[in-house]
């Protein structure tokens, strides 16, 4: 059993602490409306007065700001923060040298499950600042996920939890993109899904649509269109958002998709597979051709 202090007790927060206690840590918590601990003092742990209470402290708050609006002027001698809250990578970067200029070590993190994913089997999350420190506590912290060590920078873990936020944001939103044109022809989600489901499978395959191909085609900066030429895929995309528009629906997504894949185009990749839309991602937004 070792002791762990959680600060912040939202739906996170709180799933946290509660998956802490149940592995049999002591754990005490802390949160700036102060009410929200009671169902956890209920089930054992305690209530700090102060949040820099502990040698380790788990933060789960919206923002690195609500941890400097937390701890304040507070001295964190000898004390490990992990952060696993949202932020920018460059506000990590910043916070690791707030924290260390205060006497203490900073792990940061991004949690890649909901709250009731917590502590179940398949949940884990990145983690990234000094390996030492987050090994002496990777035993506790397992409780939560699975750990996922991804470098010294303090920035790398949100990067890496933002590349999957991105991922899976873009994904359910044309999902529902998808769903709500079908919709506007009297087609239910749920006769859809199949298909969506089996694109996906694609997508997760070694097949040719898999993302394993795509990733050697970005290292090796190759990207053969064969029959499937970025070109014939920017004027189907024009189409589709036609099609969106035509139906009353909105277009935002579709629209930008199809300035990128048109600019790329537009940059002499036309020929090319769709995954040369990088190297225009690569140059930074510019006003479309
Ligand atoms: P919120 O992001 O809404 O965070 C709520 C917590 O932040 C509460 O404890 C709240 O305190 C605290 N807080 C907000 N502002 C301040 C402040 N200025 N000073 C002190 N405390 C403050 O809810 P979640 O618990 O869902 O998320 C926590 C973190 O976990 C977020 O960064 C989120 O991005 C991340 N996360 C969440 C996931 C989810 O599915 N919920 C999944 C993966 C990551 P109070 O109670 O006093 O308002």
């Amino acid at each position: 059993m070792s002791e762990v202090t959680v600060i912040g007790l939202g739906p996170m927060g709180s799933a946290m602490a509660a998956t802490f206690l149940e592995a049999g840590h002591d754990v005490t918590v802390w949160n700036r409306t102060a009410s929200k601990a009671g169902p956890l003092v209920a089930k054992g742990a305690k209530q700090a007065e102060r949040p820099a209470t502990g040698e380790l402290l788990v933060i789960s708050q919206i923002s690195y700001q609500a941890m400097y609006d937390s701890l304040g002027e507070a001295r964190l001698d000898g004390k490990t923060l992990v952060n696993l809250s949202s932020g920018t990578p460059a506000e990590l970067r910043e916070a690791a040298r707030w924290v260390a200029e205060r006497g203490g070590t900073l792990i940061t993190g991004g949690i890649m499950v909901p709250p009731p994913g917590i502590g179940q089997p398949g949940a884990y999350t990145f983690y990234s600042g000094p390996k030492e420190a987050l090994d002496r506590y990777a035993a506790t912290l397992e409780a939560l996920s699975a750990v996922t060590y991804v470098g010294e920078d303090p920035g790398l873990a949100m990067m890496y939890y933002q590349a999957q936020l991105l991922m899976f944001w873009s994904a359910l939103t044309s999902f529902m993109h998808a769903a709500a044109l079908l919709e506007t022809a009297g087609v239910r989600p749920s006769a859809f899904a199949p298909f969506a489901r089996e694109l996906h499978g694609e997508l997760a395959s070694d097949g040719p649509l898999g993302l394993g191909i795509l990733g050697e085609e970005l290292e090796a900066g190759v990207y053969p269109g064969e029959d499937n030429s970025l070109h014939m895929q920017a004027v189907g995309m024009g189409h589709v958002v036609e099609t969106l528009r035509a139906a009353g629906l909105d277009t935002t997504v579709p629209e930008a998709l199809h300035r990128l894949f048109a600019r790329a185009d537009a940059e002499g990749h036309g020929d090319e597979g769709l995954t040369a839309v990088v190297e225009s991602i690569r140059q930074g937004t510019r006003p479309a051709p």
